[in-house]
């Protein structure tokens, strides 16, 4: 097969343009039977037939994909989920002793591939009439270094643990406190030191149902690490997690790993990523229609590579430019008009007092907020806005504000009607860039996470206002799309000469979005103490001191990584006083 096509026939329901498909397909003008149109009504395209012409998927973009395969990929996949479905070719291989995670875009096979590694899909090695099985994919490896790994998961001497992606899931399925469920699992007899470490030792009384999105993931982590496994597959372990808990999930992580032990970990939060891997795989292919593993690397040559967007061993280009980080768009002088300044801001809200000494916003920043969830970033936008009334203090004016809150609600209506002022006014500007024209007549409550957050970003952005404020406007996007839609907002709020507040818990993001920093601190919760604008340095300087870590940028890509603790970097940096660099 040189060639994959996926159909959607969800999308294509009109039997008068499968029929108009059918008829313009230049094979089946030969007479020979490429589109057919199968029991069920849906359009089946035979690919062993099919030239490639691209007739097809123009008349039916939303619902036709061919795609010429890379010329290695002569196999069978490994697992299809049916005919002109998405298709996965080869398998990640977790390493005893080691943590290996896995790098790629979402929709590219990252979650199917550590489904068969739990042994959750019989992987049918593209055989999908005949069902699959696990000897079959140990027969594919034969004579490779894999095969004893998944002989071993075949014979049981190698149990996996499983975290699943989508842990808000969960209360849908289970119920009963979090203890009840975190016993039933308890295989290690080590329930008491994880909840601790994973500080939900408070909520173990409370029902698994009325637990937050934090909450829940660390529970799900804890059952899946609490089990008597070998191999810990954990698929993106941080999304609903603030900074502190991701770095201290990435030390207990780290810290449970042994050499009879191995974790495989997805994540797309590549600062946490760098620091918990030792290697990883990177995924290629293309989203929603078949997606390729390459072969292992160490984590710091791998985000190397992925950033730079050719791999070299395997001949593919998957990036058009490479990502960088220098390409940071240097301040354009303090002459900047002010937005809105403030001094003495106070606010109590039931338990909880917020304050803010003194600050001021320019025209055209963006400025990344880094806080723990619970410490006021909101509410001191709202005052700004003069949505709530502030106590005590002076504010220069109130500002418009639009905001895009960190949980999105999903409702019936069509993201063309929610979008419409967008679409007149910034095709270019926002509705391309986000990718917004497939998702165009679907309804909010019929997207993906990822999707939802691009309408929801879309929407906030279209809005008129001086001020925008994004709440985790990272979450559910992949990195790519992180890194893109860092670049619009930058440019956004430059030619419109706005200002943007970026509250998120992905440092990479905040790196590379940030023009200056604000940082919350006190205790969630009880205070909130407003700090800055400061330059990066500044600002970074003063979170990083909370955490306890230390970042420098990597020599090739300029990306910023977490120092091993101890190491003489680490060490230095601290000594010096400068835990970052911009
Ligand atoms: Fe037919 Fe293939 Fe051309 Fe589509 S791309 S019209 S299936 S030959």
């Amino acid at each position: 097969m040189t060639r994959i096509a996926v159909v959607d026939n969800q999308k294509l329901k009109d039997m008068q343009l499968k029929k108009h498909i059918q008829h313009m397909c230049p094979v089946n003008r030969m007479g020979k039977e490429c589109i057919t149109i199968g029991e069920n009504d849906g359009l089946i395209i035979d690919e062993n037939l099919c030239t490639g012409c691209g007739i097809c998927p123009k008349l039916a973009p939303d619902a036709i994909r061919i795609i010429n395969l890379p010329e290695e990929l002569k196999q069978e996949p490994i697992h299809r989920y049916g005919q002109n479905l998405f298709a996965l070719y080869s398998m990640p291989t977790p390493m005893f002793g080691s943590i290996v995670g896995i790098l790629g875009v979402n929709g590219i096979g990252k979650s199917t591939a550590i489904k068969i590694l739990a042994r959750m899909l019989k992987p049918n090695l593209g055989n999908w009439e005949k069902g699959g099985s696990f000897e079959a994919l140990i027969k594919r490896f034969r004579g490779n270094e894999a095969q004893g790994f998944f002989e071993k998961i075949e014979k049981g001497q190698i149990k996996v643990s499983y975290k699943p992606q989508h842990v808000e899931l969960i209360p849908k399925s289970t119920s009963g406190k979090v203890s009840e469920l975190l016993k039933k699992v308890d295989e290690k007899g080590k329930m008491g030191d994880y909840t601790k470490i994973l500080e939900i030792e408070r909520i173990l009384d409370n029902d698994i149902k009325n637990i937050s999105g934090g909450e829940l993931q660390r529970v799900a982590i804890a059952a899946a690490v609490l089990k008597d496994a070998n191999l810990n597959v954990l698929d993106e372990p941080t999304t609903f997690l603030d900074i502190k808990q991701r770095v201290r999930l990435g030390k207990f992580i780290k810290g449970i790993s042994s050499e009879e032990n191995s974790s495989l970990i997805v994540e797309h939060d590549l600062i946490i990523f760098d620091y918990l891997t030792d290697y990883a795989h990177i995924m290629y292919g293309k989203e929603d229609t078949y997606g390729v593993v390459s072969g292992v690397k160490p984590t710091r040559n791998a985000i190397n590579v992925y950033l730079s967007g050719y791999l070299k061993e395997e001949n593919v280009r998957f990036r058009d430019k490479p990502v960088k980080f220098e390409a940071r768009v240097p301040l354009k002088g303090e002459n900047k008009q002010e937005l809105i300044s403030w001094k003495s801001v106070g606010k109590k809200l039931g338990n909880f007092s917020l304050s803010a000494k003194e600050g001021s916003i320019k025209r055209g920043d963006v400025i990344g907020i880094l806080g723990e969830n619970g410490i006021g970033k909101t509410s001191f936008v709202k005052i700004l806005a003069g949505v709530l009334e502030k106590d005590s203090g002076e504010i220069s004016e109130n500002v418009k504000v639009s905001y895009k809150p960190q949980y999105l609600e999903a409702s019936d209506e069509l993201v063309a009607a929610v979008l419409k002022d967008a679409l007149d006014k910034y095709p270019n500007q926002i509705i391309n860039p986000l990718n917004i024209e497939p998702l165009l007549l679907k309804k909010l409550n019929e997207l993906s996470g990822g999707e939802l957050q691009r309408v929801a970003i879309a929407l906030c952005l279209s809005k008129d206002a001086d001020l925008y404020l994004l709440d985790e406007p990272s979450a559910y996007l992949d990195i790519e799309q992180r890194l893109i839609i860092s670049r619009l907002i930058r440019d956004f709020a430059e030619n419109k000469n706005a200002s943007a507040l970026i509250v998120d818990h992905d440092l990479l993001f905040i790196d590379y979005i940030s023009h200056k920093l604000m940082v919350f601190t006190g205790q969630p919760g009880k205070e909130g103490i407003v700090r800055g604008p400061f330059t990066m340095e500044d600002g970074m300087n003063l979170f990083l001191r909370e955490l306890g870590i230390t970042l420098r940028r990597d020599e090739l890509s300029k990306m910023p990584r977490v120092n091993k603790e101890d190491s003489f970097k680490d060490r230095e940096q601290k000594e010096n006083g400068k835990l970052y660099y911009s």
